[in-house]
Order: structure tokens, then C-alpha cells, then sequence
């Protein structure tokens, strides 16, 4: 079921415009490498497939409602035939969704009954292609696995529900066979043609040539699966939208097998602020879903984390902290600010810290600094930043308090509003 979720387009006119893409558009050759973009989220499939990740079934249902109320595409809530409890909840998680939900099936029968049963709207059939996968992991011909990826595509669509078909391995698959079998499951009127880089060894090039080969083979609407093993997962997604996929698969901070998926923040920011596409995503929910992600899945987000890292929106150099203080596009993307992810921007101070951090620390603090205060105090914080590396703000208000600095006079502040 489509869903249209009317709340980004009420924050967007209720705050200021964000910049778009029009801002840096001289640098551009194009604006419109992509049209419409939708996003499949695997974080409680894939995302749990993560070393060492079990989800409760209370952190399944909250992480479901809020990618459901941010309006995310679709949910693939988990992989029914896996356990009763994985069962009970994919089945409790499809019927309290408003957006799709998807169930992930071996092609093998009692799979594909357990994701009909829990009551899905999307069933995600897969088989391995590669002959490394058919070989040593799944011991089945390229016939065997053909011949029973149709059966399972014909099984879900007999019972008329949203199909999905994943040759597993894709990218290491030799061509002629990943085209033959996608040929085979488009006759049995698959919806989607999911291409996973399950090993995560494509580049956006070859994402990007493979994909317009395919889209001429089916057709069904594509979608790609993208793993990050050499940190190419999201530009891989992008590199699918681009040659026309209709949809990517990704997970909230980029969890997932080995080192992860295409990370749910990256694709989603990227495609609104660099291509200028309205998911229809509420994105200013995006840093709330990444730290219940985070807690629940127990892998801490780097800091250095795009998107939602601390370290983000966090400006320490002289340089870069003056110019954001002036105006935050000097040293920030401009079209991607704190407010649309629903994060906020922090000055820190440190070694590098320059005057114009230390003045506004300290009259947000309520202080009325001369300039060789500022001066003095920010000589303090680079010193002592350079030893200790955190400088808090006990720590600011004590050298304030150590070079006396005035505070501000309450009857001047009272005059000063008025
Ligand atoms: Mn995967």
C-alpha cells in the first residue's frame, strides 16, 4: 500500500526554506540524473543479520513505527519462517503498518507459506546465482535454482501479493544466467527485480551499467541491495537510481551483515539534498530513529558518522567555527543543516578552538568578555584542549572566572531588550 505522508512537505513551509540543490547548481552539469526515489528498509532483516544483534520484539515494533510514521517505503520487518517469535513479530509489525511491509523467503515452500501467512504485502523471494554461491552454499544447479525461483514467484503471485525476486550474489553472477533467470521470474509477473551486491564488490559505474541492462530485460521495477565492504554501499544505491532503479535497500546507521548496508541517512539525505528529490520522508526524525537504532542493536555510531555521527553538525577550528557563526553554509553543505535531520550544530571547544567560538560560548554563558579576555580565555582552552582534548563548559567558566570576566549586568540585559 502507497502512502502519502503530508509532514514533510508542513515542516518544510512551516520553517524556512531549506537550501535546495539550486544553491551549488553552477557547479552542476545536471540536476535531474533521478526522478522519483523510493526506500526499502532492511534494518530489522538485514540490519539484525548484523554480528552480534538480536532485537527484542519491543525494539522490532518501536523501530517499525517510527520508519512507519516517518513514511519510509517499506519495512521488511524480518524472515517469518526464521522462528515463532520472528514470525509473531513480522505478523504484529504487517498488520499495525501503514506503509508496506515485506517478509524475506527462501525459494522453498514452507518459507513462502510463513511469509504469506504473517500477512505480509510484499513477499521477498531469493536464490543464489553465483557459481560460487550455488557451489558452496546452496549445492543446487543454475536449473534447480531457476526452476524454483519461479515456482516461488508464481506461488506468491497466485495468492496475489506484492512479489519481489533477489538473485543473491547479482554482481558475481556471470551475465548471461542473471539475465536469463530475471527473464524467467518477469514471466510469472514478478513486481520487483531486487539486485543485491551481497558481497559488496561493485563500484557506482558498474552498479550504474549493470542496472540499464536489466531495466531493458523486465519489467518489473528494480531495486538494489548494496553492502559496504569497501565503504561504497550508498554511492552504489545513488549509482542504481541514477541508471534507473526505482528503489533502494538500506538499513538505519548502516547496519547489516559484515560491515553493513547502504545506510538508511546517507541514501535518504543524499538523494533529498543533493538531487533535490522529496522522499516524502520525514527526515527531521532521522537522528532520533539513529540513536534507538543504536541502542537497540548495541553498535555504537562512529562520530565521524555521516549524517548522524556527533561529530556532524560539530565545528572546532578557528576557521571553520567563525565562518559558521557568521553564516553555517560557509562550512556546511549548505543544502543539509542540522534542523532537517533533527540534529543540532555544536561548537567545541579544544585545540583548535579560535576567539570567535570562545566569545560566543561565553556570552551564551551570560558573560561580557573585552576582547583580550576572549583572548586570554581561548589561549586557556587551546592549552589546556591540547593536554586533555575535552574542554567542558565548567571548565570555560572557570578560566572566565580565573581572568575575570564580568557577567552580564541584569539591569544592562533588561535595557538591552527593551
Ligand atoms: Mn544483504
Amino acid at each position: 500500500m502507497e502512502v502519502q505522508c503530508p509532514i514533510t512537505w508542513t515542516w518544510r513551509t512551516l520553517r524556512r526554506d531549506p537550501r535546495r540543490v539550486e544553491f551549488f547548481q553552477g557547479t552542476l552539469e545536471t540536476t535531474s540524473e533521478i526522478e522519483t526515489v523510493r526506500v526499502f528498509d532492511t534494518t530489522l532483516r538485514d540490519g539484525e543479520q548484523s554480528p552480534r544483534t538480536s532485537f527484542s520484539y519491543e525494539d522490532k515494533r518501536e523501530i517499525a513505527t517510527v520508519l512507519d510514521e516517518m513514511g519510509t517505503h517499506v519495512i521488511e520487518a524480518g524472515f517469518p519462517v526464521n522462528s515463532e517469535a520472528e514470525f509473531e513479530a513480522v505478523r504484529d509489525i504487517a498488520s499495525a503498518s501503514e506503509t508496506t511491509t515485506c517478509g524475506l523467503a527462501r525459494v522453498v515452500d514452507k518459507d513462502v507459506e510463513a511469509a504469506l501467512d504473517s500477512g505480509v504485502d510484499l513477499v521477498h523471494v531469493f536464490v543464489s546465482t553465483s557459481d560460487v554461491q550455488l557451489q558452496d552454499s546452496m549445492h543446487a544447479s543454475r536449473e534447480e535454482a531457476t526452476e524454483r525461483a519461479v515456482e516461488s514467484v508464481r506461488r506468491v503471485k497466485e495468492a496475489g501479493v506484492e512479489c519481489m525476486f533477489s538473485p543473491m550474489d547479482a554482481t558475481r553472477t556471470e551475465k548471461a544466467f542473471l539475465f536469463e533467470i530475471i527473464e524467467a521470474v518477469s514471466g510469472e509477473g514478478v513486481d520487483w527485480i531486487n539486485i543485491p551486491d551481497t558481497c559488496g564488490v561493485c563500484t557506482p559505474t558498474r552498479m550504474a551499467s549493470l542496472i540499464g541492462e536489466i531495466v531493458d530485460r523486465t519489467d518489473a521495477r528494480i531495486d538494489v541491495h548494496t553492502h559496504d565492504d569497501f565503504g561504497l554501499a550508498s554511492a552504489n544505491a545513488l549509482a542504481g537510481f541514477e541508471a534507473g532503479a526505482a528503489q533502494a535497500q538500506v538499513s538505519v546507521n548502516g547496519i547489516g551483515e559484515r560491515a553493513g548496508n547502504a545506510a538508511y541517512e546517507e541514501v535518504v539525505m543524499a538523494v533529498e539534498s543533493l538531487y533535490g528529490i522529496d522522499t516524502g520522508i520525514d527526515t527531521t526524525r532521522i537522528t532520533e530513529l539513529s540513536r534507538i537504532v543504536e541502542a537497540a542493536s548495541d553498535i555504537p555510531v562512529p562520530q565521524n558518522k555521516p549524517v548522524v555521527g556527533r561529530n556532524a553538525f560539530s565545528h572546532e577550528s578557528g576557521i571553520h567555527a567563525a565562518g559558521v557563526i557568521e553564516n553555517s553554509d560557509t562550512f556546511e553543505p549548505g543544502v543539509m543543516t542540522p534542523e532537517m535531520v533533527g540534529a543540532s550544530r555544536e561548537f567545541v571547544l579544544g585545540k583548535h578552538t579560535g576567539t570567535h567560538s570562545v566569545r560566543k560560548r561565553l556570552s551564551d554563558a551570560g558573560y561580557d568578555p573585552t576582547d583580550t579576555q576572549v583572548r586570554e580565555v581561548t589561549r586557556r582552552v587551546k592549552d589546556y584542549g591540547a593536554e586533555k582534548q575535552r574542554v567542558t563548559m565548567e571548565t570555560l567558566e572557570r578560566f572566565a572566572e580565573e581572568v575575570g570576566v564580568d557577567r552580564v549586568d541584569e539591569d544592562e540585559e533588561e535595557e538591552v531588550r527593551a
